[in-house]
């Protein structure tokens, strides 16, 4: 069994956050390859470090006094180091980045917290570092290159049958550090997870799984065991968010499941993610409810409509030189909406709507703001006739009035639109209708 183990910002906080990552690894041979994020917030007033070492480039590319903030990364640092009784030599590599520092790119700069984040990691527990720019190779377009990745690290395990690596960063083909996207650590783990063909890659951090449904929401809602990559990306799209987006790609195809872990709580379940889910017949109708408020529906209307070619693209091709993405087009026989999210289009509303009209050669044109959207995800819908039925009814029954329909072609997502004033409501009618009975 090889579990790969990645640890977010929160879980190597502080000092006693790292007594937990180690009682995690001690309690599981299977754990052998650690990631780590750089130290996150220790409390919700808290900075993250990745974000101090963002705003230290920007003091030296305004000419502002970087040093005090720079001091105050450092000490984050020391203040585990010692708190740990640890001995590497962080304070040498601390004077010698101080002096160089306006020369330092600003991946290296960003860089800098999952680096020392992980050479006091690999100290503490006894594990040899290995640095993330020895390993993940970043070719010039962002994208990953696995041969290399997986050659470099059969190297590395010639040596080492474990190690502590840091995440969020690799190189280009050059040598230069390169990060990857804000909470980029998760993808590190997926490469590793799928180079060194991992059976399971945890990923550890401060919730305990994906939820059916916001806890500020639903009351004490109960937990998603399992979730496949497509749930998920639907619920993340609509705002439920615990693990970036891109850490599925890498092993999406192999399989490996991604079982999401709370630092602070391990004896909890957690949520397992998979790419597929044998169908369960007695398994829950749906997976998870999730959804946002604040969408903008521009209904557009003209007699005979449907025979009139070319009338959607001439519609979109006004949002695009808008540069607004689409969220929904639900269309009938002689009209249609278009779907966005109001802040994309509340400077030029008005300026879209008169080119509309031109474009296509309507006066009806109808906007309809304070529009929340929300997606009851579950991929056991498909099989189980009259899902939407159940649903529509539910929310019929209690008063709440749909303003529009939406359904993709996997049929694992019914969006409703509702309005703002009605969307807690909404969810926790949807919860209460689907997950109470299955209690
Ligand atoms: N430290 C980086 C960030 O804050 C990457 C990560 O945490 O995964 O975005």
């Amino acid at each position: 069994m090889l579990k790969i183990t990645k640890f977010g910002g929160s879980s190597v906080a502080d000092s006693t956050q790292f007594k937990k990552v180690k009682n995690i690894i001690e309690s599981d041979p299977s754990r052998r390859f650690v990631i780590v994020s750089a130290a996150g917030k220790r409390d919700p007033k808290d900075n993250k470090i990745t974000d101090l070492l963002y705003l230290c480039h920007a003091h030296v590319e305004y000419h502002v006094d970087y040093l005090p903030l720079f001091k105050m990364i450092e000490k984050r640092f020391l203040d585990i180091k010692e708190e740990l009784s640890l001995d590497t030599d962080i304070e040498g590599e601390f004077a010698e980045m101080e002096s160089s520092l306006p020369k330092l790119s600003l991946d290296e700069l960003a860089s800098r917290g999952e680096y020392f984040t992980a050479r006091l990691m690999a100290d503490f527990l006894g594990f040899p570092f290995v640095d993330a720019k020895d390993v993940i190779e970043i070719r010039y377009d962002g994208s990953f290159d696995y041969e290399k990745t997986s050659e470099n690290l059969k190297r590395i395990l010639s040596d080492n049958d474990r190690f502590v690596m840091p995440g969020f960063y690799g190189r280009t083909p050059d040598g230069r550090i390169k990060v990857m996207t804000r909470g980029g650590s998760d993808i590190s783990g997926s490469i590793l997870a799928r180079c060194l063909k991992a059976d399971v890659y945890e990923n550890w951090t401060d919730v305990s799984g994906f939820l059916v449904a916001d806890p500020r929401i639903v009351k004490n809602p109960k937990n998603i065991e399992k979730i496949t990559y497509s749930e998920l990306r639907e619920l993340s799209y609509m705002g439920a968010s615990v693990l970036h987006e891109d850490a599925i790609f890498p092993i999406r195809k192999f399989n490996i499941p991604i079982h999401i872990l709370n630092t602070n709580r391990p004896e909890d379940q957690g949520t397992i993610i998979l790419d597929s889910i044998e169908e369960d017949k007695n398994g829950p109708i749906i997976t998870g409810i999730a959804g946002k408020k604040d969408f903008t529906a521009v209904e557009i209307y003209k007699k005979h409509m449907s025979n009139d070619v070319g009338i959607v693209r001439k519609t979109l091709s006004v949002f695009e030189k808008y540069k607004v993405s689409i969220e929904h087009i639900p269309s009938g026989i002689d009209s249609f909406s278009i779907v966005v999210r109001s802040k994309d289009v509340s400077e030029n509303i008005y300026d879209i709507v008169s080119e509309i009209k031109e474009a296509i050669h309507t006066d009806h044109i109808h906007v309809a703001d304070g529009i929340a959207l929300i997606a009851t995800v579950g991929r056991n819908m498909m099989s189980r006739p009259g899902t939407s039925g159940r649903l529509f009814a539910a929310l019929g029954n209690s008063g709440i009035n749909i303003r529009m329909i939406a359904q993709g072609s996997d049929e694992i997502n019914i969006i409703v639109g509702v309005e703002n004033k009605d969307f807690e409501r909404a969810i926790s009618i949807i919860y209460d209708n689907f997950m109470k009975e299955e209690a």
